[in-house]
This record gives C-alpha cells, structure tokens and sequence, in this order.
C-alpha cells in the first residue's frame, strides 16, 4: 500500500524562522487545522483502476469523482495509438511547438478537434489551464474589458489577472447582469467569457441569450467547453450543439483533453486567424514544451472514437438522468444541474464531510466540496456520472447516499 503524503496537523514551532519558514506555515496554517480535524479527504494516491473502480489506501473504491464521462480511460484503440505514438517517436517532446516540438501528431489532433467542434483551426496547449490562461491573456490586455460569470473556472480568472485588462464580473447565469457589465465596460475593447457548463453545479450557461447580447455589444464569447465536450448536444458536441447554434457564432471555442477525452491538454478552436494569432501570441503556448507524442496521439484517437461512436453521449445523458431523479426523488437537492456533474446540498460543511466519510466507509469515493472552492451557503458532495459506472452501480451509489443522507439528518 503506497501511504497517502500527509502533512502534520500542527504547525511547526519556529519563531525564529526565514521568511519563507513564516511564509509556508502562513500558507498552510488552515489546512493544518483541516487535517488535525480529520477533515482533509484531498490527495488520495491511488494506486489501482479499472472501469469505475479505484483502489487507495489499500481498499477498492466506487468512483464518483471522475471526469471521464464516456469512460474511455483504457479504451483499446486509443491505447493502441497511444503505444504506436511511443513505438514511433520515443517520449519526449524536443521542445517548445514554434521551433522544434511539432508533430504530425500535433497537426493531426488540431485539425480533428477542429473539424469536431466546428471550426477552421485549432492550437492544442499542454493543459486546459494552460489554455485559458494563455489565450485570455494573449487576447485582452490594458485599456480592454474582460466580462465573465461569477462561477468561471480558476484558470479563466488567472488569465483575467496576468491580461492586465479590466475585469468586469457578472452574477451567474444572469443576462440583465451580464447585459449592465456590457454598457459599463462603454466602447473598450470586450471579450465576453463564460463556462458551457459550470463544474460545481452541473448547470449549462444560457448561451442563447449571452451570444445575443454578445453581439448586441459587439463583444467576441469565448467559451469552455471543458465539461461539455461529449456531454451535451446529441453526439457530444458540446453546448452549440445542445441549442441548436451555428458553432461559428462563438469566436473563441475552449476545451480540455483531460476529461472526456481521457489524455491530458486543452485546446482553443476558431478562425485560422485566431489560431495564427495566438501560435505567436499565446505565451504559455510559445514558451512551454510540446505535448508529448502518446498524450496527443491518444486525444486525437479518442476524437475518432467521438465520431465513430456518437450514440455515447445519449447513453450518458440517459443514465445520468435516471440517477438525478432518484436523488432528487429522496429530497437530496441537486441544484439545477442537467449534466453528469450532480451535486448534492448539505445544511453545513461539517454535514458535507460526514456524509463524504459515510460514503467512502461503504465504498463510494465521493469527495466534499466547501468555501471557499463554492459559496459558505452551499457546501455540497460532488458526484460526477461516468459511463464506466453500470446501472446497478448507480443504484447502489444511491443507496449508498440515501442512507448517509438519512443518518446525518440531510433527508428524512
Ligand atoms: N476549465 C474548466 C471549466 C475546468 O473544470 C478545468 C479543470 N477542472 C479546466 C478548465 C482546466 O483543465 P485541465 O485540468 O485540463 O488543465
């Protein structure tokens, strides 16, 4: 069994310490006390998987916690090309993708990931967050206005800070807020950023009224598809599909390679000359070295395995639909989610991670989720539907809940 790395749930006593000694112990001072408290559930080494079960900590675990919605971690053929990648051109990656880092492989996935969502071209980073970061930073800069909904993802916002541009937030979801951000941010230079769907609450951004708006004000969307892709639209286009909308209206199409699509990397779609822009503009792009050849060789497989198998998507829908009434049936709230992330609300954080240890006591890895990741009136279990999880899986997570819920308190 391979010990999970824990830090020590007192601080170290060392007045007299360097700058960084005071810094660290500054740093960790609260998560110290989390552990102390045996509320630290984060970093569980696992050690063993297969479909959609884990081992940590030397026991077998049902996962509610991946992002691998069409369970393609392990797939055959994006395996086989993931070795023939290794066979072919070794582990490395030569260097940054300007000078001498690119592949066929590289070319090949961004056309495909291109023509999948819709695009002319595409630029893959070697991380989603990466991705944000380096194209909202490449994209606005001071004098400009950034606009984006309160619940975007972490890396979104860091690409706000190192842009320098203005920011301006929007209440979630909510276009009169998004539509007063607009007049406020006046004739500058807008760039509109939204989630497709928001990753704590499994609900979908209202694309339908943000691009009107967006195109009202004359402000290019950039939107992440990171827990869309595969997961709305009838064959897992993403959140156009969904609504029925021309892909070309969204100028900047974002998306990761590290959840459906089980690699790791992210990529940004849209014109070719968007695409030329930030090939040498994007700096984490220009500066960072190439994705190695089996990681991409495996995204561009598991996109032909998307479009060869498109029926997935509904297959998931459907399962994940089934599982969220039966929660909702025994009074969990889930928010408004419609997607496969669907959370479950509890009365405090201290319920939260009592039903996470109820869970996990009985073989259901589900992982508590509190302020200040999602607001101190929200604190939650997030479940995450995967299509590795069978039918009688779900029911027995299910059951699972229904009985922690129960002895907490949570439902009656
Ligand atoms: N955007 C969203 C909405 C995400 O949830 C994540 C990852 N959790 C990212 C971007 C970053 O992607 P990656 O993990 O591939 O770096």
């Amino acid at each position: 069994m391979v010990p999970r790395r824990t830090l020590p749930g007192r601080l170290a006593d060392r007045p007299d310490g360097t700058f960084l000694d005071r810094r660290i112990d500054a740093l960790s001072v609260d998560d110290r006390l989390v552990i102390a408290r045996d509320d630290y559930f984060y970093e569980p080494v696992i050690e063993e998987s297969k479909g959609a079960w884990i081992k940590f900590d030397g026991r077998w675990f049902l996962n509610f916690a991946s992002y691998s919605y069409l369970g393609l971690i392990g797939h055959d053929y994006i395996n086989h090309q993931a070795q023939r990648a290794l066979e072919r051109h070794g582990t490395g990656a030569h260097g940054v993708r300007l000078l001498a880092g690119t592949l066929h492989l590289h070319r090949e996935l961004e056309l495909a990931i291109a023509r999948f969502v819709g695009a002319e071209d595409a630029i893959v980073y070697t991380s989603g967050y990466m991705a944000n970061v380096a194209t909202v930073a490449a994209l606005v800069g001071p004098g400009d206005v950034v606009i984006g909904d309160v619940y975007n993802h972490a890396s979104i916002l860091d690409g706000y800070r190192l842009s320098g541009a203005t920011v301006i937030t929007y209440a979630h979801n909510d276009l009169a807020d998004l539509e007063r951000a607009l007049r406020r941010a006046g004739d500058a230079g807008k760039l509109v950023v939204t989630d497709a769907v928001f990753s704590m609450d499994g609900d979908v951004a209202d694309l339908p009224g943000i691009l009107e708006l967006c195109e009202r004000h004359d402000a290019p969307l950039m939107v992440d598809e990171a827990h869309s892709l595969g997961v709305l639209g009838a064959t897992g286009r993403g959140i156009t599909e969904h609504f029925g909308i021309d892909p070309a209206r969204i100028a900047v199409k974002m998306g990761t390679l590290s959840k459906t699509v089980p690699s790791t990397g992210g990529y940004v779609a849209g014109s070719s000359d968007l695409i030329f822009a930030l090939k040498n503009n994007a700096r984490g792009w220009m500066f960072s070295a190439a994705g190695t050849p089996m990681q991409v060789a495996a995204a561009r497989a598991a996109v032909e395995v998307m479009e060869a198998a498109p029926h997935l998507t509904g297959e998931l829908r459907e399962r994940t639909d089934r599982y969220r009434a039966q929660l909702r049936g025994l009074g969990f709230d889930t928010l408004g989610s419609v997607t496969p992330v669907v959370p479950i609300i509890c009365a405090s954080a201290g319920q939260a991670q009592e039903m996470a240890r109820l869970c996990q006591r009985e073989g259901v890895f589900v992982q508590p989720i509190v302020y200040p990741t999602v607001p101190k009136a929200l604190p939650r279990l997030r479940t995450i539907v995967n299509l590795s999880h069978s039918v009688d899986d779900l029911d027995h997570a299910v059951a699972v809940f229904a009985d922690a819920g129960r002895r907490v308190g949570l439902i009656a």
